[in-house]
């Protein structure tokens, strides 16, 4: 049996979304269909809005309405510290722990040859054409996860920046392998970021 076709984009649409699988989409699709019309209307609406008023910041790469976005643009940022973060959800979670008042970068994933993912697949280039334009940023704190390739993009960024005399550090090992920057608490952010070494 074939879905009606209203059904089956929905399907195909939910299957678009990371870690949803053919069980997962069906299921959402049909709750959305029994869902009050007010409620989907709202929830396309959206969907639609963020995805239109929503932009990469062309200076940090993060999410942003307005471009540079408020943290770029925040003249009382201390100007000499950026931390490298591999998704923008990073920086929210960073900036909810308010004891850190540099700028950051957002990489928008981590290298990965098992998926073939290069270093001109993420954000790299604009980091060091940042560094270049702005000889007061003289540290460079990454804080991608403490995954393999969480480690392996830092290595790599470290090799590339430090020839340029600049001091790239690694959050602390407050963060336990594996674990995730969106899922750490604010107090172990912080002891993460105060016990950051060089490498
Ligand atoms: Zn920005």
């Amino acid at each position: 049996m074939q879905y009606p076709e209203p059904i089956a984009k929905l399907i195909d649409g939910y299957m678009k979304l990371p870690g949803i699988g053919e069980k997962t989409a069906v299921r959402l699709a049909f709750y959305t269909i029994s869902m009050d019309t007010d409620d989907v209307n709202e929830f396309s609406q959206a969907l639609v809005a963020a995805k239109k008023n929503l932009h990469y910041c062309s200076i940090c790469g993060n999410i942003t309405e307005s471009d540079p976005c408020v943290i770029c643009a925040d003249k009382g940022r201390d100007r000499t510290k950026v931390i490298v973060v591999e998704q923008s959800k990073d920086v929210m979670s960073l900036e909810k722990m308010r004891e850190y008042h540099g700028l950051y970068h957002v990489l928008h994933g981590v290298l990965s040859p098992m998926e073939g993912r290069g270093p001109e697949d993420i954000n790299i280039a604009s980091l060091v054409k940042r560094l270049q334009k702005n000889p007061d940023l003289t540290e460079v704190i990454i804080a991608t996860n403490a995954t393999p390739e969480g480690e392996a993009t830092a290595m790599y960024i470290s090799r590339l920046i430090k020839p340029a005399n600049i001091k790239v550090t690694r959050l602390a090992h407050g963060l336990a392998v594996g674990s995730d920057i969106e899922y750490a608490d604010e107090m172990t952010l912080y002891k993460a970021i105060e016990g950051r070494q060089e490498i």
